[in-house]
């Protein structure tokens, strides 16, 4: 039974980031009424903050105090703030999670647990797994031991096995809208360019990682590389060969600036259309690896170029 007041649990765990401020309370109340399911699937796009949501609803699963979510008093929440409590696990890869990341988590997860409270696995970008992988940890959905917790996080739910998705609760997470975008920006005195903040209010943390982006290959670098090619100065292959490694972000960044040039629709959308469909083929590419990223930009850029040359 909840005996506790909202208001009190929230005061114990602040939300990670302020759009996800509801949804946590309601996260925890659902905690204290023993109604979560052992299985949650966070859902959102890339740069959210899934992964720090997922890391508090675990440490509020684990608390032990009793009555409180996350107190960070308890020996639990004393040894998870260390990265040292027992029962959490974490499962992560830049590239694939194989069948022996699961099998060696789930593992961990067998016998009671050494706190004698929940256990709790997070497995990031869940999407990532390989079938293998997938299939392994369907038995751990499907017949969980007691007070032990699954979060799962993906972008790309598409990727999920359904078998995967039907086993988990579908928690589509909160956004924030630009306004709220802004605000937080403002709060952790991070200054984005207006175009940035357009395309990307809904991913505040790639925001933040663009400010801090290598020297050269900001968005005013990505502005001044396309006068300079508009305007002859520089040449298609060297402004690929300086953005190869960004290949990806330039590319989505195109999109977004064609689109902005050509509105609204009329002659000047005609003639940008045609690059803006190649821009999107780009962007498909780009995810295959061993694409080369230079020679596929060098293309674009110079099809902007023609485009440039033809209208001056
Ligand atoms: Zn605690």
């Amino acid at each position: 039974m909840n005996t506790q007041p909202q208001a009190q649990l929230k005061v114990q765990l602040k939300a990670c980031y302020p759009w996800f401020d509801t949804f946590l309370g309601q996260m925890l109340s659902r905690m204290d009424a023993q109604k979560c399911h052992h299985g949650m699937l966070l859902l959102g796009p890339e740069g959210l903050g899934k992964a720090d949501l997922a890391v508090q609803l675990a440490q509020a699963l684990l608390c032990k105090t009793p009555g409180q979510r996350g107190c960070g008093q308890c020996q639990a929440c004393l040894l998870f703030a260390a990265g040292s409590h027992p029962d959490f696990h974490q499962v992560q890869s830049e590239k694939q999670i194989g069948v022996d990341d699961i099998r060696q988590a789930i593992e961990k997860l067998q016998g009671t647990a050494q706190l004698s409270g929940a256990k709790a696995l997070i497995i990031h970008q869940a999407d990532s797994m390989t079938e293998s992988a997938a299939n392994a940890l369907l038995k751990t959905l499907e017949e969980p031991t007691r007070q032990t917790y699954l979060i799962l996080t993906s972008a790309k739910p598409h990727r999920l096995l359904p078998t995967i998705l039907s086993r988990c609760e579908k928690l589509l997470l909160p956004q924030p809208d630009k306004a709220d975008c802004g605000r937080w920006l403002a709060s952790e005195q991070i200054v984005a360019e207006p175009a940035l903040l357009e395309m990307y209010y809904a991913s505040p943390l790639i925001l933040r990682q663009m400010a801090n982006a290598e020297a050269g290959l900001g968005y005013q670098d990505f502005i001044t590389a396309l006068d300079g090619l508009r305007q002859g100065s520089t040449s298609a292959v060297q402004v690929a060969g300086h953005w190869q490694e960004q290949a990806a972000r330039f590319v989505h960044w195109l999109q977004h600036w064609l689109l902005s040039q050509s509105k609204p629709p009329g002659p000047q959308f005609n003639q940008w259309w045609p690059l803006y469909q190649a821009s999107l083929v780009a962007s498909k590419q780009l995810t295959h690896p061993g694409i080369n990223k230079a020679l596929l930009l060098s293309g674009l850029l110079s099809q902007l170029a023609g485009i440039s040359s033809r209208s001056v």
